[in-house]
């Protein structure tokens, strides 16, 4: 398996998680991971595995993650956007959110002042939406572009004029922009779900999406 590109490795693909998951998604792969591999496993340790994904592990769990994401950007995302033959853009009605009205209102959840916490509760859905892939796609890289709400740093005042009239004083306005996700062949599991940190798709610095985790469940059929 070839984890490197222009020399620089991999290591989302070394964890077997996508770009932008969140730390407690690394965390517990790590931790699986390591127990697979390390040198002590009788069965399946394998010291060099275990060092790429103790190396990974490091860099993606600490303070040099924001420069890792960086380069990993210019140098993976841009090459899933030149290669466009190896992948599929999953349709608009295959990306089902899980809250949608239609499906609580079946299960009667539809109160009022109902948090999304305590509607999770009931519901016993953790996670934020469905992705459904057909089985003869997961050859392929799969791309998702999902509309979200982001709030916009006020360009005119830059958030610290309260008489701005472009922003009302507010500093920020509410606008949506499209979070850009890529799941390649090898992260493609029926029923498996990936938590990504949101701060990670950032389109620049003066745009965040609203929402600050996004929990996404592959199924496929
Ligand atoms: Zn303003």
């Amino acid at each position: 398996m070839d984890n490197r590109l222009s020399g620089v490795p991999d290591y989302y693909k070394i964890l077997n998680i996508p770009f932008g998951s969140a730390p407690d998604l690394i965390k517990k792969t790590y931790r699986n991971l390591a127990k697979i591999y390390h040198p002590d496993n009788k069965a399946s340790g394998s010291a060099e595995k275990f060092l790429d994904i103790q190396t990974a592990y490091t860099v993606l769990s600490g303070i040099n993650r924001e420069k890792y994401d960086y380069l990993y950007k210019i140098t993976f995302t841009a090459s899933y956007l030149r290669d466009t033959t190896n992948s599929v853009l999953l349709p608009a009605n295959r990306i089902v959110y899980t809250s949608t009205m239609s499906r609580l209102a079946k299960m009667g959840l539809m109160k009022t002042g109902l948090r999304n916490k305590d509607r999770r509760k009931f519901t016993g859905i953790f996670h934020d939406l469905d992705l459904l892939i057909k089985k003869e796609e997961i050859i392929h890289r799969i791309l998702v572009r999902l509309p979200l709400t982001v709030r916009i740093l006020c360009p005119n005042c830059m958030g610290s004029n309260i008489y701005c009239d472009v922003c009302l004083g507010i500093g920020t306005y509410k606008s949506s922009r499209l979070l850009h996700l890529a799941f390649e062949p090898h992260l493609i599991q029926n029923g498996r779900i990936y938590e990504l940190e949101l701060s990670r798709f950032r389109p620049d610095n003066f745009i965040h999406f609203k929402k600050k985790f996004l929990k996404v469940k592959l199924n496929i059929f």
